[in-house]
């Protein structure tokens, strides 16, 4: 019997744990969606980080950019 009431401390403590990384799981998501920007010369989203910066705008290429601002 003691043993039994040791298991169901043990038990209650994983449950315990699983409960407090509940609210973890959401932050996780945040890294998923990145941000599309559309091309300033044909208009393609391409994600932020393979984005061109140019002078007047994002491109989805370096051949766009050129193309775009001479
Ligand atoms: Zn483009």
């Amino acid at each position: 019997m003691k043993y039994l009431f040791l298991l169901l401390i043990v038990f209650a403590g994983i449950w315990w744990i699983r409960q407090q990384r509940k609210p973890d799981q959401p932050s996780t998501k945040k890294l998923g969606p990145q941000v599309m920007l559309p091309c300033a010369h044909c208009g393609t989203h391409v994600p932020e980080d393979d984005a061109i910066r140019g002078t007047q705008g994002m491109y989805c290429s370096k051949a766009h950019r050129d193309s775009h601002e001479g």
